[in-house]
């Protein structure tokens, strides 16, 4: 396979001030896996995943999304192809389910209409009309995942999208995910939860103070002797 990752990170660093959000960050990210970005608050999980979606440039180093610099003219036409689900999503309360997905299919360049198959795949279509101030925060979320699903993405960026989520919408998340992975999409997904990483993860890339300290499978990981005992714990 001599195709290029669609995700890379070639030795990345991010500065605020003095302080490397990330300090000289490599991997590749490939299709049909799913990737969790392990690590402590602070550790560097967002930035990585905002250099990614070049929401922030690099100080060091490069970051290449589908054969593009992250963060070019290029890459911003891709969009329709990324979907990324921030840590905290903002969704305009006034809005029905129906009208948010029309929304951002919008500033995804994609058609408005046909958004129902997707509202039914994320269990909301009875609530497709009502809006989205009445939603609760399981449904939220669901719409907020329904978003990023949007045309197909062969790149998915989810930061610690299950966080406070009942459940019953953590398994269908669970079931989306592996759906999207089996079908060839790239993820990057940040995550604390062990479960999460014992169900999705096929690589674990550990940071910790914005350096990548470890990457391999679960059962790698279990038996790395070099990582710090407290994250040990964790993976
Ligand atoms: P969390 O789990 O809390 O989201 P994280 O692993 O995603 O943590 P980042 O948000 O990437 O961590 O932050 C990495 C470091 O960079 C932290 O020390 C943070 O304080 C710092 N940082 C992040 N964004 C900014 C910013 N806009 N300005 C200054 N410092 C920042």
């Amino acid at each position: 396979n001599n195709r290029p990752a669609p995700v890379s990170l070639s030795n990345v660093s991010k500065l605020y001030g003095q302080q490397r959000a990330t300090n000289a960050v490599n991997f590749e990210l490939y299709p049909g896996q799913c990737t969790v970005l392990a690590g402590h608050n602070g550790a560097g999980k967002s930035t990585v995943i905002k250099l990614i979606l070049g929401l922030i440039r690099a100080d060091e180093g490069k970051v290449t999304l589908l054969d593009h610099d992250a963060g070019s003219s290029q890459a911003v036409r891709l969009r329709a192809h990324i979907g990324y689900l921030p840590e905290t999503v903002a969704l305009h309360p006034a809005l029905t389910g129906t009208e948010t997905l029309a929304f951002y299919a919008r500033l995804k360049g994609l058609p408005t209409s046909d958004n129902q198959a997707l509202l039914a795949r994320v269990g909301i279509a009875q609530a497709a009309h009502k809006r989205v101030g009445t939603y609760s925060k399981g449904m939220r979320q669901r719409l907020a995942l329904a978003q990023t699903l949007l045309g197909k993405p062969r790149v998915l960026l989810l930061d610690e999208p299950t966080t406070g989520l009942d459940p019953a919408s953590r398994l269908l998340f669970y079931e989306i995910v592996q759906e999207l992975r089996d079908a060839g999409a790239t993820i990057l997904l940040s995550t604390h939860a062990l479960a999460e990483m014992e169900r999705l993860a096929d690589r674990i890339i550990v940071m910790q103070q914005g350096r990548k300290i470890a990457d391999g499978t679960l059962s790698d990981l279990r038996q790395h002797a070099g990582l710090p005992v407290r994250i040990r714990l964790t993976v």
